[in-house]
């Protein structure tokens, strides 16, 4: 956020474009596919851009650590983690203080969402890997995640879309990338429920007048109306396919149980 520009580079041209072409209120193209891994309970894969993110649900299941045991509900154990490759420099392996408090954001998004009433001392358990970032990956993995724990078959109030807006070059813009992030003015992740209005996390790096901040989140909240769309399509592709309502698609059905 906020590194100074490098010379001749315009993060928004003359007909309101962006350095991928995209124009203000536009997210990147999105891709989701639900249940992809085999030994997981559930499981979902997305790209956003050039986001690439693995989520991984097992549970609800015995909860280790036992002293993290609540006798009355569930609880959720997230662990937000980006890969050594994927970034353009190595990076350093293990938890940080970034992915300490993406896995608990993300993680209190989806206790909210879960219904933990009806596990009483387990845990559910979500693993988040990023395989390439290039900004908004908090909201991808939630988007993700959210996928898998439906594809696991944990009841649970909703799905969670979540998408970034923010401000580059004066302008408010939906999905910020990575040069838009590193060199633009305000980020605000937002977690958005389109069928109740309920906002499930809301961050905000950077600087935005009353007026501006009102227009990102109303482009997020459309951003995350987009991404519900998707998040759905992909469960239910997933379970046409397992029902074997989907005629020539048993090759994929195969490929995704490998
Ligand atoms: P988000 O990914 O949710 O936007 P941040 O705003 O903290 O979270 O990070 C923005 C982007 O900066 C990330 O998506 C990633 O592309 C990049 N980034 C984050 N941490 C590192 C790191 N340690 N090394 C290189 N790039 C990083």
């Amino acid at each position: 956020m906020s590194m100074d520009l490098p010379e001749g580079m315009k993060l928004i041209d003359e007909n309101g474009r962006r350095l991928d072409g995209r124009k203000a209120d536009e997210l990147r193209p999105i891709r989701i596919e639900a249940g992809v891994l085999r030994r997981a309970d559930g499981s979902a894969y997305v790209e956003m851009g050039k986001n690439k993110i693995l989520a991984a649900v097992y549970g609800p299941r015995e909860c280790h650590p036992r002293h993290l045991q609540d006798p009355t509900r569930a609880i959720v154990q997230c662990h937000y983690n980006m890969l050594s490759f994927s970034v353009d420099d190595r990076k350093r392996p293990g938890p940080d203080r970034r992915s300490v408090e993406i896995s608990k954001i993300v993680g209190e998004a989806l206790e909210y969402s879960i219904f933990l009433e009806q596990f009483p001392r387990t845990s559910i358990d979500v693993y988040i890997a990023v395989l390439q970032a290039n900004a908004g990956t908090r909201c991808a993995g939630l988007t993700a995640a959210s996928v898998a724990v439906a594809d696991a078959g944990i009841p649970m109030r909703d799905l969670i879309p979540a998408c970034a807006a923010g401000k580059v070059a004066d302008t408010v813009v939906l999905d910020l990338n990575k040069e838009e992030d590193n060199f633009g003015d305000a980020d605000v992740p937002l977690a958005y429920i389109p069928r109740t209005g309920e906002v499930l996390l809301l961050q905000m790096d950077g600087h935005l007048t009353q007026a501006e901040f009102n227009r990102a989140i109303e482009l997020a909240k459309g951003g995350c109306s987009q991404i519900y769309a998707v998040q759905q399509d992909a469960l239910r592709r997933k379970y046409s396919i397992a029902a074997g309502e989907n005629g020539g698609k048993e090759e994929e059905a195969r490929g995704n149980e490998a």
